[in-house]
């Protein structure tokens, strides 16, 4: 993988870079401004955790206010109905059974003396003997001779209860003692396991109480979670300082809890509903991947039309590149890479690199074909006909070569000077080419001689070429001013030699023949 990105001497590809940042940018955007979001998200959340919670406890109390009215209402009732009995006590079961039976209120209503004794209770079930001695809250509600709500406190049994009274007096405004409401804080169900069961059942986690005064927890829907409660100090005491608001609080388990509270002074207790903290969490984590449902395709989507876009930006870099390696590598750019394009960048580079290698290759072109070319008389050189021999022995192609040399050159040279010498030399390339044609290859050897290379041409073929050359030479006037005479030496390959080292000397021995036989003729190799 990483060789494939990068080349060997550490270049990152541009595509590879373009989509590599594009990628990286998007990623970062994308965090940043989720993790900006959901900032305030939860900043958000926890508000208005706080404040559903606070709505929640002041529905909460004033739905209990209402009750506790008339609940007190109904205690009133039942004293005003034993003052008109002129204080009989003990026949007002009946009445208070109707009471009892009729809501939920209270778990049990009874009547008490002055002297502290249950005189009559409902419903039947009510035991007398477990709440007799009751407590110090029975004594406190007979001295006080007024309307009261107890704090929380056990009977005889050890059931946690708390006594609404209401003082009862006969016609003679004679204090009688008082008529008693109970509602069970624990296992029962009452007026307020209806209200709070109703209030709580809505959220997940989420939990409501009473407090008292000085911080006892006075009811809770489920005793199992007295743990969760009983922490919660905190809100207690500023519930003690503000009658209402919201704060968040650590339980001893160490969870938090994000609670509003309201206070209920006339009588004294105070309602918190509390949410674990984590809730905001959970709704974050949702929050999060609903998000994400809706970024990620969009997210793709311009992901993609941004690599189509790189693409199509990187592609002209892609091809110049090819072409640079392609020429680096030494191979021809037959054509420009391109010839326009949108982007400016690439636009001018692949004119430049046109223009550039273009004009280059026309000067290699110029100096390759000046390096193969005999400057005097335009023939391929020697070099040049070396690199033609090599190749058509290696591919075992046959071919007849004619070694021509010009007699008594060197006489000419002298009788006419050099410049002539070089002009009857010029004479000469033109009308071996001529003779030649499209059949073979004209070659200066060098000084006065020359070669004439036949590919897959017989010997015969080199030897009536040689004659058709000597016969045009007699009959035209060279640059001297008469005609000039040529010896001619022929050989063929294979025939004579395995290598063109060796058909060359065969030829060169002819020709030497020829010399010897007194020039101006052609010899063949046998
Ligand atoms: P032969 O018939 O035996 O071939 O006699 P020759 O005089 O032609 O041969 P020789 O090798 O003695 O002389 C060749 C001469 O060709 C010598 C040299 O001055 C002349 N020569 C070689 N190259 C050039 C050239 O490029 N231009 C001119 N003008 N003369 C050249
Ligand atoms: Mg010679
Ligand atoms: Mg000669």
């Amino acid at each position: 993988m990483a060789g494939l990105m990068r080349k060997k001497l550490g270049q990152i590809r541009l595509n590879v870079l373009i989509i590599g940042l594009l990628v990286f940018s998007m990623l970062g955007i994308t965090v940043i401004l989720t993790s900006v979001a959901l900032k305030s998200e939860k900043n958000t959340l926890t508000e208005s955790m706080l404040q559903s919670n606070f709505e929640g406890a002041r529905n909460l109390s004033v739905t209990m206010h209402t009750f506790l009215f008339s609940m007190q209402h109904g205690l009133e009732a039942t004293a005003k109905y034993i003052e008109e009995k002129d204080g009989a006590l003990e026949q007002s079961s009946e009445y208070l059974r109707t009471m009892v039976s009729g809501r939920d209120f209270f778990n049990a209503v009874i009547t008490v003396d002055e002297t502290g004794a249950i005189r009559s209770s409902a419903p039947i079930s009510f035991d007398r003997t477990a709440n007799q001695m009751a407590s110090p809250a029975f004594y406190r509600a007979l001295e006080s001779r007024r309307p009261l709500i107890s704090e929380p406190f056990a009977d005889v049994s050890g059931r946690m209860l708390v006594l609404f009274s209401y003082p009862v007096f006969d016609r003679t405004d004679q204090y009688q003692g008082f008529v008693g409401g109970i509602i069970y804080l624990q296992d029962q169900k009452n007026l307020l396991s209806d209200i709070f069961d109703h209030a709580t059942r809505s959220q997940r986690g989420t939990y409501a109480y009473i407090v008292d005064q000085s911080g006892n927890l006075i009811y809770q829907p489920d005793p199992g979670r007295d743990g969760e409660v009983a922490l919660s100090d905190v809100i207690v005491q500023k519930l003690m300082k503000a009658p209402r608001g919201t704060g968040s609080v650590v339980n001893i388990n160490g969870r938090k809890y994000l609670a509003g509270y309201v206070a209920m002074p006339q009588i004294g207790w105070g309602v918190v509903l509390q949410s674990p903290a984590a809730q905001v969490n959970i709704a974050m984590r949702e929050l999060v991947q609903s998000q994400l449902a809706s970024i990620v395709p969009l997210f793709v989507i311009i992901l993609l039309i941004s690599l189509w876009i790189a693409r199509r930006l990187t592609v002209p870099f892609t091809v110049l590149t090819r072409t640079a390696r392609q020429i680096a590598a030494g191979e021809r750019m037959e054509a420009p890479p391109f010839t326009s394009h949108w982007n400016y960048e690439a636009h001018h580079l692949a004119r430049a690199m046109t223009l550039a290698v273009g004009g280059l290759q026309h000067q290699a072109d110029r100096m390759t074909e000046a390096a193969r070319t005999d400057k005097l008389t335009g023939l391929a050189n020697r070099a040049s006909m070396d690199a033609r021999l090599a190749e058509w022995t290696a591919e075992s192609k046959p071919f007849t070569l004619l070694a021509v040399d010009v007699d008594h050159f060197k006489a000419v040279n002298d009788t006419y000077g050099h410049n002539t010498g070089d002009e009857v030399l010029a004479y000469l390339a033109r009308i071996l080419e001529t003779e030649t044609g499209e059949t073979g290859l004209c070659c200066r050897f060098g000084g006065e001689e020359f070669v004439v290379l036949l590919p897959e041409q017989s010997l015969n073929t080199g030897r009536l070429l040689a004659e058709r050359i000597r016969g045009r030479l007699a009959g035209s006037t060279s640059p001297t001013g008469s005609p000039i005479t040529v010896s001619i030496g022929i050989a063929r390959y294979p025939d004579h030699g395995k290598d063109y080292h060796s058909v060359f000397e065969q030829a060169d021995q002819a020709l030497y023949e020829a010399k010897r036989g007194g020039r101006n003729r052609t010899v063949a190799a046998r």
